[in-house]
């Protein structure tokens, strides 16, 4: 047994059944605050760990940005769990070529993963959540964070919870399941009310489907592997698909302006990946297969390329960013 699964449990018959959403967050704080999970040698690996064409082409959309929205010198650089950095590092290379010089802000929650982002970019200040960012305008990008926030279970309108059944971890009830994730709303909304408040913009990139309907996402993911969800307490990876359609509702209920929810293959191509893919491929030709398979597996309908999607939020008075129309 885990130590979490000894928590959970004693936890369990003090306060009874918890709720899918707060078996979710003791998971997964306890997973990150624990390990750098990220690479071969991990749970998985996410985009950024790919190829650096990943960040690039995000730095590449944010510098576009900043300079249609008149490059406000006090705008800053801002990431929803920035994993090893990775992403921040390639896209802040981008930015800066193109004249940025603000600030660089983490919103993080796991000490390791701080201790591991603080050697990628030196400089960086961290918070633990989005309200803690500082009002100022946004360069904002987050990448896998919306689909680690907990998600709620309904089975026919009744709220999911664990339970100690046959001397393990077990759902009360099973069904068709709807999910929703109130972390999320309010994570999105938190970003959102900045936007509208100080300018900029911000892009969010995960899994997920671009309009809302039932099922069961919730997974559990160890060693590239799919386990059972409740296997394991805090030493495997759980995520939920993103509903995209709720992050523009609650984006736009917050009066930010919001964009099409576009695969991320797309996306990548509009921003011109298969150029960037060629240069990086001729100036290193002995890389030049991994190169093209990073790009396969980027924007592939059969990789990475349409189950990830990407949507921008950004303030009504800065013009939309590139990737979208
Ligand atoms: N964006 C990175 C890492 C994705 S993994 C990449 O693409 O490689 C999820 C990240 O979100 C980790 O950095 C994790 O520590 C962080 N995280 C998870 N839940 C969080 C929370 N509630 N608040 C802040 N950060 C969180």
């Amino acid at each position: 047994m885990t130590p979490l699964e000894r928590a959970l449990r004693e936890r369990i018959r003090v306060e009874g059944a918890i709720s899918v959403d707060a078996f979710m967050h003791a998971c997964n704080s306890y997973y990150y605050a624990t390990r750098d999970p990220l690479g071969r040698d991990g749970d998985f690996t996410t985009a950024p760990e790919v190829s650096q064409m990943f960040g690039e082409m995000v730095g590449a959309a944010l510098a576009d940005c900043r300079k249609r929205g008149g490059a406000p010198a006090d705008a800053i650089y801002a990431e929803l769990g920035p994993g090893r950095g990775t992403l921040a590092a390639d896209a802040l290379r981008v930015l800066c070529s193109a004249g940025f010089r603000g600030e660089v802000h983490f919103v993080e929650t796991s000490p390791v993963l701080r201790e591991v982002q603080a050697e990628a970019i030196e400089g960086a200040l961290w918070h633990d959540s989005v309200e803690d960012l500082p009002a100022k305008p946004l360069l904002l990008v987050a990448n896998e964070f919306l689909d680690a926030l907990p998600v709620r279970q309904f089975v026919g309108g009744v709220e999911r919870r664990v339970v100690i059944a046959a001397g393990g971890l077990a759902f009360d009830r099973d069904g068709e399941v709807v999910e929703d994730s109130p972390a999320r709303a309010e994570a999105v909304a938190g970003v959102a009310r900045r936007l509208v408040e100080k300018g900029g913009a911000a892009l969010f990139i995960d899994y997920g489907h671009a309009t809302s309907a039932p099922g069961e996402t919730l997974q559990a993911v160890r060693g590239h592997h799919f386990a059972p969800v409740l296997d394991r307490p805090g030493e495997q990876d759980l995520t939920a698909h993103v509903d995209f359609e709720q992050v523009a509702r609650c984006a736009r209920d917050a009066g930010a302006a919001v964009s099409a929810v576009v695969s991320q293959g797309k996306w990548l191509i509009r921003l011109g990946i298969e150029a960037r893919a060629q240069a990086l491929s001729r100036a290193n030709p002995e890389r030049a297969d991994d190169i093209e398979a990073a790009l396969r597996r980027l924007t592939s309908p059969d990789e990475m390329g349409t189950l990830f999607k990407v949507i921008a939020i950004h303030s009504p008075q800065w013009p939309a960013p590139a990737g979208f129309a």
